[in-house]
């Protein structure tokens, strides 16, 4: 690696929702900084510990142990403040002040539009490490937390699976995805779901009403639903209550997952991630790159701009869609 810039003193901040990783990702830019000399400062609070200068300087040791630990050392926030020029300076002058050179920005699209913004009006030099569970973020084939929140999905979903194949029933299961059905079409499939009901498309209560006549002829003893939060047709208790008035053969229940996705020990697969984009990120501020997110494509390290990651749009896989429906015969 030809190392062409050299910082005395970086910062790394999380900002936007938490997820599984983040640890794992800060511990990845503490230590790759300090393997190459640098100092690391914690910026708490995300961008709102910025704009009150809320840092902490984070040694080698004061990364110990947290690889395996859900949420974020360094906590994190939604900053209103960070949103007017007002508050960007405010969070300028504080790095200035502190003497952090470049940062890196662990955080989701929102993060990246608001660091985008900043760089734009100070010369702040950054690289964004993508993190969302609902892994809808351009320029990475995944974003760190996406792993976990599926896998704490699909391991309440067999339990859910048990107490409904025991008592004949019906389950609505509604886990999250505003915007995006990747954790419904992901969970969908690998807990056998019946149907899947997910924002990128349209939902007919009378096609889920098809499926569910179709699994009691077949005499299926529980049948599952999984809804993405953000389907239009409704949540899941709308849509449960939709299709109880057409297909009334089982006992109906709803469970909503809720903000258990968001928590837990990272996976292997999330702690593997987030360690190569904490490492890709500090090894980019070194080669002089700035205003670019790390991310992962085709398993390789990739760098995308900021206004690429904000404009664009990932692609979803539509393929999986069929997939589930193939197998939920
Ligand atoms: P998540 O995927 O969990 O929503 P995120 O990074 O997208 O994560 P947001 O709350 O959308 O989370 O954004 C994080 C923060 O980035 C906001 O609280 C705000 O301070 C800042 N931000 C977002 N958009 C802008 C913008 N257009 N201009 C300036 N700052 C912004």
């Amino acid at each position: 690696m030809g190392t062409t810039k050299k910082f005395k003193k970086i910062g790394v901040v999380t900002t936007g929702g938490d997820c599984p990783g983040l640890n794992a990702a800060i511990r990845a830019v503490v230590r790759t900084g300090i393997y190459h000399g640098m100092e690391v400062t914690g910026i708490l609070q995300g961008y709102e510990g910025m704009i009150k200068g809320e840092f902490v300087r984070l040694g080698s040791h004061s990364v110990s142990n947290i690889l395996q630990r859900g949420g974020t050392i360094l906590k994190t926030a939604r900053s209103e403040a960070f949103k007017t020029v007002e508050g960007r300076k405010k969070a300028y002058d504080n790095l200035v002040k502190e003497g952090i050179e470049a940062l890196v920005v662990i955080g989701g699209d929102g993060s990246f539009k608001g660091i985008e913004q900043f760089s734009r009006e100070f010369p702040i030099t950054s690289v964004g490490v993508p993190k969302t569970i609902d892994n809808d973020i351009f320029g990475t084939d995944y974003a760190i937390g996406f792993d976990t929140a599926l896998n704490t999905v699909i391991q309440v979903i067999d339990k859910i699976r048990d107490t409904a194949d025991s008592h004949n029933r019906l389950f609505f299961v509604e886990v999250m995805g505003r915007d995006a059905g990747m954790i419904a079409i992901y969970s969908g499939i690998a807990s056998g779901a019946e149907a899947v009901l997910i924002p990128e498309t349209e939902t007919k209560i009378e096609q889920i009403v098809k499926i569910l006549d179709r699994g009691w002829e077949r005499k299926k003893s529980s049948m599952i639903v999984i809804v993405a939060e953000g389907d239009v047709a409704g949540g899941a208790y709308e849509i449960a209550l939709e299709v109880k008035a057409r297909f009334n053969q089982y006992d109906t229940r709803v469970s909503v997952l809720g903000h258990m996705q968001r928590g837990g020990s990272p996976t292997c697969n999330d702690r593997v991630l987030a360690s190569r984009l904490g490492v890709a990120a500090v090894q980019a501020l070194i080669e002089g790159r700035t205003n670019e997110m790390v991310g992962v494509i085709n398993n390789e390290i990739s760098h995308t701009s900021y206004s690429d990651v904000v404009k664009g749009k990932k692609e979803f896989p539509y393929q999986l869609l069929k997939i589930a429906e193939i197998l939920s015969l």
